[in-house]
């Protein structure tokens, strides 16, 4: 079968890499730190099933998403491990869902917390509860001022079992650490005030994939790690922290080369106008795919170990690359977009530095129209 859906274009997931990176991360922690594998968004475009079962495998300790439907694709296919929700969740039919499938919801304020337990009382059921504090991102969570009260607040309701406590940082990627650093302190002052109120402190974590390489401080009791997971380094300056490998690679096919006169168009809009005799292959990879049409005439794949750059207007399912340097190329050939070809590398920031964008969104990008294959 992987032959047959290799026959365009493909997603090529290294599952020696990603338990490289698994041990790597591991290497980082303390033993009394537990390795929470964020595999949200299909594990970054990679596949979250595949990415889940590998990284359970090779020592992950549970995982993160960020939806409901994405726990239940997990649970669907056979994953036990323990599944943190990291999205809010406001309805008692998401609540029921999350108690049918055991899955693990974060709270980020008391409203929530009271449906929750209303909703919880009627099913009879108790549930882990994470709860999470707003120490600086502004996203979701409650204040962490406001820390004791909430605690407090969730502690009383029945059927909720504070499992953890935990926090996000906004800038942890950034070489100059002093915001990170007041998150941090906001973080502290939060559980020296539920310790100085008697209250029980459940586990805790706060660090991300960037935090997690520069500050075993961050580490508590377990870290939330996705963007290393899968080899691609938060920031430059974060490479000396630890040796990650890239998982993902995509690649396509040509299906048809052809030679075109001077002052010819190419592609849509002629964006791209031949100033020679030039071959062209075209690839069958396009937009729908995930490679952004705003590359066009920016974008540079590798053949045979060389780099050769792409013509033209990227379309929805094809692209044109000028191939005049690659002699007697022949459709079926493989076109590397991102990854490794002889000593030559293309990789997700290299697309996310020419787009202004970061790695994220580039490995989310890719579509499900691109069969995933473990390799
Ligand atoms: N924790 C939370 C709450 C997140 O939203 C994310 C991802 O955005 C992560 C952890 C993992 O971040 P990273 O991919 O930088 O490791």
């Amino acid at each position: 079968l992987s032959e047959i859906i290799r026959q365009r274009a493909w997603v090529e997931i290294n599952q020696q890499a990603l338990i490289h990176n698994v041990a790597e991360i591991k290497g980082l922690l303390s033993p009394k730190t537990a390795l929470m594998a964020v595999v949200k968004a299909d594990a970054y475009g990679h596949g979250a099933i595949k990415v889940a079962q590998t990284a359970l495998d090779a020592g992950a300790n549970g995982l993160a998403i960020a939806t409901l439907g994405e726990g239940i694709e997990l649970r669907e296919a056979g994953i036990t491990a323990p599944i943190l929700i990291l999205g809010a969740i406001n309805t008692s039919e998401e609540i029921a869902a999350i108690a049918q499938w055991q899955l693990q919801p974060t709270l980020c304020n008391p409203q929530q917390a009271l449906i929750f337990s209303d909703t919880l009382s009627k099913l009879g059921q108790t549930l882990p509860v994470h709860l999470k504090l707003d120490t600086g991102m502004s996203r979701l969570g409650t204040p962490w001022h406001q820390a004791t009260d909430f605690v407090r607040l969730v502690q009383q309701l029945p059927y909720l079992k504070i499992a953890t406590i935990y926090s996000h940082l906004a800038t942890a990627d950034d070489p100059d650490r002093s915001e990170m650093e007041r998150q941090h302190r906001r973080f502290k002052q939060a559980i020296a005030q539920l310790k100085s109120h008697g209250l029980p402190l459940p586990p805790l974590h706060f660090a991300n994939s960037a935090a997690t390489l520069v500050n075993p401080n961050l580490h508590y009791d377990l870290v939330r790690v996705g963007l290393a997971l899968y080899g691609l380094y938060p920031a430059p300056h974060l490479r000396s922290f630890a040796d990650l490998k890239p998982v993902l690679q995509v690649k396509a096919k040509v299906t048809q080369v052809k030679t075109i006169p001077p002052g010819t168009g190419v592609s849509y809009g002629y964006q791209f106008v031949s100033d020679r005799t030039m071959d062209v292959a075209v690839v069958g990879i396009g937009y729908a795919d995930g490679v952004p049409r705003n590359l066009s005439n920016r974008l540079e794949v590798l053949i045979r170990g060389q780099r050769v750059r792409q013509i033209g207007a990227i379309t929805m399912d094809q692209l044109m690359l000028d191939v005049s340097a690659i002699p007697n190329l022949q459709v079926g050939e493989v076109v590397t977009l991102i990854g490794k070809d002889g000593d030559q590398e293309i990789t997700a920031d290299d697309w996310a530095n020419k787009l202004g964008t970061i790695s994220w969104e580039i490995l989310c990008g890719f579509k499900h129209r691109l069969p995933r294959i473990m390799v």
